[in-house]
């Protein structure tokens, strides 16, 4: 059984910086698509408690890379080796479906664009589903869930059905969902794509509150360039290569670095 993983006490945590520990290491994935290369050869390390956005244009194999580092693709060559936070590093290309599907439901946590809930299901039943299909039961997983969506300021909407929510609020509820069992990486695509800019704005604070704030780690797909200058490094893929990689600035407010990536 998975355990669940406390709700915040206040929306706002002073965010930890990286450790030096690699969560995730991803080396010489190539994936195709009949004739469309779209990983060829990608290198990726991401420390624990980083915060990685993952920017390109259409089709240069952002989804595909998420989705391979997170084993919900395998690729046709290449590793990804997660260091879970306890236990052994296992390599995540190497594992089967089935112990694929239980990392992504134990150490992963999802938020995408349009946020992919059960619209029959309640805020509270959606957040508890989590838990619950990891063997948590139903008397313990809905408390925790009520305590995430209150933490991540849902207060009083637990009963309502997504469709009764607006587009910030059915994030935040994909946000606790997604934190609920303690997943130790977040992947996110386009997760406030859908959302005005102030709503973005608070729906990121609060997903890297709940992430890199809790010591966890983030790795968002994004097209938004001002949603990527909020995370600690940039990658930016181009034809399924990194093109560069731009790391944030110290604390101290200094421009960004840029470094080419190895992509000729
Ligand atoms: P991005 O997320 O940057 O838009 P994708 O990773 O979705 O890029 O896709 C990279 C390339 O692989 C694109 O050329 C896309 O058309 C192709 N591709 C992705 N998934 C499939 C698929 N299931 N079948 C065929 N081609 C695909």
């Amino acid at each position: 059984m998975i355990e669940a993983n406390p709700a915040p006490e206040t929306a706002a945590s002073p965010a930890a910086p990286p450790s030096t520990t690699l969560v995730l290491s991803a080396r010489s994935l190539r994936r195709a698509y009949g004739s469309t290369l779209a990983l060829d050869g990608v290198d990726l390390d991401i420390r624990t408690g980083e915060s990685v956005a993952i920017m390109g244009p259409s089709g240069s194999g952002k989804s595909t890379l998420l989705h391979t580092l997170a084993g919900i693709e395998r690729p046709d060559s290449g590793s990804v080796l997660f260091t879970p936070a306890h236990g052994a590093p296992r390599e995540i290309t190497a594992l089967g479906e089935s112990e694929r599907s239980g990392l992504r439901r134990g150490s992963f946590g999802f938020v995408f664009q349009s946020g992919l809930l059960i619209p029959e299901l309640t805020a509270v039943e959606n957040v508890a589903m989590a838990l619950l299909i990891n063997g948590t039961p139903r008397a313990a997983a809905l408390p925790r869930a009520t305590e995430w969506l209150r933490a991540l300021g849902l207060g009083g909407m637990e009963e309502r059905r997504i469709g009764q929510l607006s587009g910030g609020q059915t994030q935040r509820v994909a946000i606790a969902r997604a934190q609920v069992t303690g997943a130790q990486v977040t992947f996110a695509d386009e997760p406030t794509g859908a959302l005005d800019s102030g709503t973005g704005a608070e729906v990121l604070a609060i997903l890297m509150d709940s992430t890199t704030g809790r010591g966890n780690t983030l790795v968002m797909v994004t097209h938004d360039a001002e949603v990527a200058a909020r995370c600690d490094r940039t990658i930016r893929l181009r034809d399924g290569r990194i093109l560069a990689e731009q790391t944030a600035a110290a604390a101290s407010g200094s421009p960004r670095t840029e470094t080419p990536g190895t992509a000729q």
